[in-house]
C-alpha cells in the first residue's frame, strides 16, 4: 500500500490548512503547505488501497480520480496551481475531504462500511481490555 502523512489542523474559520508528505519514509522530508486548497480539474479513476489515522486498522481500495489539478495559496500568499498524479493526487483528494469532513469510508458501499464499524468496535473493545 502506498503511504502519506499528512495533518488537518483547524486555524480559525476562514482558513483551510492541509500538510503533504509523500516522501519516502527514510528520506528527505518535503512538506507541501496548502491553505484553501480545491480541486479544479479532475480526470481518470484510481482505485488504491486507502486507511487513516481517523480509522485506525482499517484499510480499503477507494475510487479517486487518478489525475487532478489543485488550486491552493502557499504559506507566502502566493497562489500555486499543481498537477497531481498518483499517490500526491490520492493524498489531496483524501485530505481535502477531511476538510468537508467526509472520511475515505464514507466513500464505500454499505456491506463495507458496516464491516468497518465492526473492526472498529472490536477494536475499541479490545483496547479498553488492555487499559
Ligand atoms: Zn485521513
Amino acid at each position: 500500500m502506498a503511504e502519506f502523512r499528512s495533518a488537518v489542523p483547524h486555524v480559525g474559520e476562514s482558513r483551510r490548512l492541509i500538510i503533504i508528505d509523500i516522501s519516502p519514509q527514510d528520506g528527505p522530508r518535503n512538506l507541501i503547505v496548502a491553505v484553501n486548497p480545491e480541486i479544479i480539474l479532475r480526470d481518470g479513476e484510481a482505485h488504491e488501497e486507502e486507511g487513516c489515522l481517523s480509522v485506525p486498522e482499517y484499510y480499503s481500495r477507494v475510487e479517486s480520480n487518478a489525475c487532478i489539478k489543485v488550486k491552493y495559496l502557499d504559506l507566502d500568499g502566493k497562489e500555486v496551481v499543481l498537477d497531481c498524479a498518483g499517490l500526491l493526487a490520492i493524498a489531496f483528494q483524501h485530505e481535502i475531504d477531511h476538510l468537508d469532513g467526509i472520511l475515505f469510508i464514507d466513500h464505500l458501499s454499505p456491506l463495507k462500511k458496516s464491516m468497518c464499524r465492526k473492526k472498529r468496535k472490536k477494536t475499541m473493545a479490545h483496547n479498553q481490555e488492555i487499559l
